[in-house]
């Protein structure tokens, strides 16, 4: 069993909609699935659906660093709205920087940022992290808007040792996507065979990132099994004790519990 702890499943990204992808991934094993809304109002309606109607669906709520330039008070107050009403909102985010693409100015992105943590803390609620080229902003924000008083998770880790085990220190559990099976990813490999085995997930981050051997592939959740597999073999453990462990995490950081598929 192996909980996706991060995928993107709507409509934009897979328009004959998301019951076979989900069939397929459940077939191969998979759990649990956390739905990331972000994109615009709409994406972040379609993930609540999904998780609304599904045992093994969850969702997150908040503004990906590529919007922050679209994200006014109207549409604040909105996410809050949903993140505070909807019982399948395990999450804020994904928030953070992406200093890679800079599709929204930084002052904005970090503002942001900044105003998603509050209402990650004032709901008491974990907070899903993208960060992209931003590593010195990111870690300097989470504590100066004590993001550590409920955690998280960093998506998509792509970064050093250093920054993970700042992050660590700081409460943020460290997720791992198809990149950790690329092959010039030596840096995210070693953090992966490092960290602690009670601080770290698996994702696909689907519909980007498809792990090797299906790089290039539209990613889907099924193939977390791939990632799994191959952080297994960096830890020197068996793929079901990984499965195992990263799902205990899933459950301890997102309170979400998996379904077991007969
Ligand atoms: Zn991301
Ligand atoms: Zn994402």
């Amino acid at each position: 069993m192996l909980i996706d702890t991060h995928c993107h499943l709507d409509p934009s990204y897979f328009p004959e909609g998301a019951e076979e992808t989900l069939t397929r991934a459940r077939s191969a094993g998979v759990t649990g699935f956390v739905c990331i809304g972000v994109g615009s109002l709409e994406q972040t309606q379609s993930a609540l659906q999904l998780a609304s109607r599904r045992a093994d669906v969850w969702a997150t709520v908040g503004v990906h660093p590529h919007d922050a330039a679209q994200c006014d008070a109207a549409l604040q107050v909105e996410l809050q709205k949903l993140a505070e009403s909807q019982a399948r909102v395990v999450a804020i985010g994904e928030i953070g920087l992406d200093y890679h693409y800079d599709h929204s100015p930084r002052e904005q992105q970090q503002a942001v940022f900044r105003h998603f943590i509050g209402v990650a803390r004032q709901l008491k609620k974990p907070i899903v992290i993208h960060t992209r080229s931003a590593p010195a902003d990111t870690l300097r924000i989470l504590e100066e808007e004590r993001a550590q008083d409920v955690g998280g998770i960093i998506h998509c880790f792509s970064e050093n040792k250093t920054f993970a085990q700042r992050a660590l220190d700081l409460g943020f559990d460290l997720s791992f996507s198809g990149i950790v099976t690329f092959k010039k990813a030596t840096d995210i490999q070693e953090v992966a065979a490092w960290a602690p085995a009670d601080r770290i997930l698996v994702e696909t981050d689907s519909p980007y990132l498809a792990p090797v051997p299906l790089r290039g592939k539209r990613c889907e959740p099924a193939y977390v099994l791939h990632t799994a597999r191959f952080v297994a073999g960096l830890r020197g453990v068996a793929l079901e004790e990984l499965a195992q462990i990263t799902s205990q995490n899933a459950t301890r950081r997102l309170g979400v519990s998996p379904v077991l598929h007969s």
